[in-house]
């Protein structure tokens, strides 16, 4: 079986599924509870029409999507989760065996998405402030560069300025995964028409509070946006997560109240952790990372027997001891800190 096995797949292992029964403050997402978005969908009845397959490229959200963002329609290609629409982007410009270089330590799903799609991954490090050695990031011999800002699991963005030196300074499309946007204050989905390789990607998952339903998007100029298009499978996207997402785009008190809670509270998570002496990093998103002082995987392990799951990335070279939080609602977070402290004392 091994030797039937695309080469670029032998070394795969499963994604992150953990079996355990706790509070999720592992995955990033919003938790100020249900966006009435999936209310007003499934219970005031729309009708769906089921029996009709979806608009192939999703053409009512890609119209909402274009007047939220002063766009057009044809600069969005939408999809099932923003990982659909990045594996889009390496469906359609990789070669086989050609180099995409990325930030590290960043998602993990990007290194993903290059191999299943036949594609080389390399890293370049990041400064110990956890910014983009840009010079580096520049390697002439790759197709594509991808990052993320907010940086997950590090939690900061990257400069702005650094970012765009990185698009101009590349010949082949750059990705800025754009998926904890609406929690910073710099963004460059605004200016997709302005580049010729620069392909935004964003999420209903986290801000939107929407992960269960996958919806994503890219905005990018049109003749990119209509080549990606081409590549996509038509239909991925369902009516309901499509219904659900354009009525979310059109309620948006939902998302201005996670903002909020998430503005009021990372300081005072922050607070409570370096109370507790951890290293606390600073934070432009809505997790947080710190560094345990004792074996971060057993930490994890022992909070998440007191009934909250966080994500551990001890193992990962740079993030020694180091963990992700989620920052939740005031309760949430004293809750965890409470049970923090627990663990602490019973260490
Ligand atoms: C969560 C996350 C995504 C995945 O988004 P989906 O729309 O749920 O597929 C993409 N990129 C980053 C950096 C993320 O943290």
């Amino acid at each position: 079986m091994e030797s039937w096995l695309r080469e670029t797949v032998k070394d795969l292992e499963l994604y992150y599924n953990p079996k355990i029964k706790a509070i999720r403050m592992d995955t990033s997402v919003n938790v100020v509870g249900a966006n009435p978005a999936i209310e007003t969908v499934l219970h005031e009845g729309a009708n769906l029409e089921a029996n009709q397959y979806p608009s192939p490229y999703s053409d009512n959200l890609r119209k909402a999507l274009a007047e939220k963002y002063s766009l057009h329609e044809d600069n969005f290609v939408v999809g099932n989760g923003s990982d659909e629409v990045l594996d889009i982007s390496f469906k359609s410009f990789l070669n086989p065996n050609e180099l995409v270089i990325a930030p590290y330590p960043s998602y993990v799903l990007h290194e993903f998405f290059v191999k299943i799609n036949g594609g080389r991954f390399a890293t370049v490090d990041l400064r110990p402030d956890f910014q983009l050695d840009v010079e580096a990031m520049l390697e002439p011999s790759s197709k594509m560069i991808i990052l993320c800002t907010p940086n997950n699991p590090t939690a900061n963005c990257f400069k702005k300025a650094d970012v765009q030196k990185i698009i101009e300074g590349h010949e082949g499309p750059v990705i800025v995964d754009e998926a904890y946007g609406e929690y910073a204050t710099d963004s460059f989905i605004s200016q997709v028409d302005e580049f010729d390789n620069l392909i935004v990607t964003r999420t209903f998952s986290k801000a939107y509070g929407l992960a269960g339903l996958r919806v994503g998007y890219m905005a990018t100029n049109k003749k990119l946006a209509n080549a990606l298009q081409k590549v996509k499978i038509p239909y991925s996207l369902n009516k309901v997560s499509e219904a659900v997402a354009i009525a979310a785009l059109q309620d948006t008190a939902y998302l201005q109240k996670g903002q909020q809670v998430i503005n009021e509270q990372r300081a005072k998570l922050s607070a409570g952790l370096q109370a507790l002496g951890f290293e606390v990093f600073p934070s432009e998103s809505n997790f947080i990372m710190f560094r345990t002082k004792v074996p971060s995987a057993e930490f994890v392990a022992r909070l998440a027997a007191k009934g909250i799951l966080i994500r551990d990335f001890g193992k990962r070279r740079l993030l020694e001891n180091c963990v992700r939080t989620t920052i939740g609602t005031e309760e949430l977070n004293t809750l965890l800190l409470t049970k923090i402290r627990e663990v602490n004392e019973e260490w």
